[in-house]
């Protein structure tokens, strides 16, 4: 799984399989079901954290399956874009930007896929993707497609919660996103493209590229200051167990500096955690998911 994320770690998944059409996709997802073969959805692998020990079971890409990026409806003022969760993330912005559409500049600089984005209500201080979400497709666990409403899904900091019924039937962690749409406002193209320019120039300024990471490894506290400035105050930038350190650019990243394991960062993760509540009685939670054994 080393070679699907962004963290350049992770051990073997039993399987990896990339669907050609969603007919397939829904057809896989049924029969692992119905044999009880546990399965995972990788988007870009961005937000993620494998563990050494590799993923038991299947893990599905819509990289193939899942591409495409159209306009549902247009009334002038309001765009409706539908995107298949397999593209790129920025793709669906730099579409936006194109076609003078506000909304989606909260996205710009995340990597990673539209599905992924959707599952983890990816954003930034400007606003999440729950903010311009009108509805989302789903293949549930048995194959079967389902539209929800913007109106059925609760979106948290970080995560989005897919109905109570999905969740009651044991089939929430096999559930795949195939496609979302976002409702856009037509706006001046100037304005968009200039605010697109000072967001990604002071991304670059403030994030530890090029090195691998996950992006923020901490979600910040409901009030008071960020998890970076936590960090930085408990001493840790620059803290290091083999190749996992803590960014000295950006505290909240923990970047692979060569060779690190997961184990590695995890291991990093906990110190942070530990120093943090010992200095200022605050638990951090991780925003990355850690998945596999
Ligand atoms: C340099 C860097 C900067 C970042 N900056 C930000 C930022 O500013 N804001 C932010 O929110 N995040 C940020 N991230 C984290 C990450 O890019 C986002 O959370 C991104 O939206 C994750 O998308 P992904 O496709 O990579 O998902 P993955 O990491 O592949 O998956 C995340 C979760 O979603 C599930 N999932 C993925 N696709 C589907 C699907 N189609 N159906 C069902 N479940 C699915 C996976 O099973 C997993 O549980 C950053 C990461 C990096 C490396």
């Amino acid at each position: 799984m080393s070679r699907h994320t962004s963290f350049r770690v992770g051990g073997p998944a039993d399987a990896f399989v990339t669907p050609a059409t969603v007919s397939d996709l829904s057809v896989l997802m049924s029969g692992l079901n119905v044999r009880g073969i546990p399965c995972r959805i990788i988007g870009g692998g961005t937000n993620l954290i494998i563990r050494d020990g590799g993923i038991p079971g299947v893990v599905v890409s819509l990289r193939q399956c899942c591409r495409g990026i159209t306009i549902a409806a247009s009334d002038g003022a309001r765009t409706i874009l539908e995107a298949m969760a397999g593209e790129n993330l920025q793709k669906l912005c730099a579409v936006a930007i194109r076609r003078n559409l506000g909304g989606l500049n909260c996205a710009l600089g995340i990597p990673g896929t539209v599905g992924g984005a959707i599952r983890v209500n990816a954003g930034t201080a400007l606003g999440w993707i729950s903010d311009i979400l009108e509805s989302i497709v789903v293949i549930d666990a048995t194959g079967r497609m389902n539209t929800i409403p913007r109106a059925d899904l609760r979106a948290a900091y970080r995560t989005m919660i897919l109905p109570d019924q999905w969740e009651k039937s044991g089939s929430y962690a096999r559930s795949v996103i195939v496609s979302g749409r976002f409702a856009l406002k037509s706006e001046d193209g100037k304005d968009i493209k200039s605010e697109a320019i000072k967001i990604l120039q002071q991304r670059r300024r403030h994030q530890p590229t090029p090195l691998p990471s996950a992006g923020c490894i901490f979600k910040n506290p409901a009030t008071g200051k960020t998890a970076g400035e936590l960090i930085d105050l408990a001493g840790l930038k620059g803290y290091k167990v083999g190749g996992a350190k803590v960014s000295t650019r950006h505290a909240n990243f923990i970047v692979n500096t060569g060779g690190a394991t997961a184990s590695d960062i995890l291991d990093v993760m906990a110190r942070v955690r530990e120093s943090v509540y010992k200095k200022f009685q605050i638990s951090l939670e991780p925003e990355v998911l850690i998945e596999g054994e």
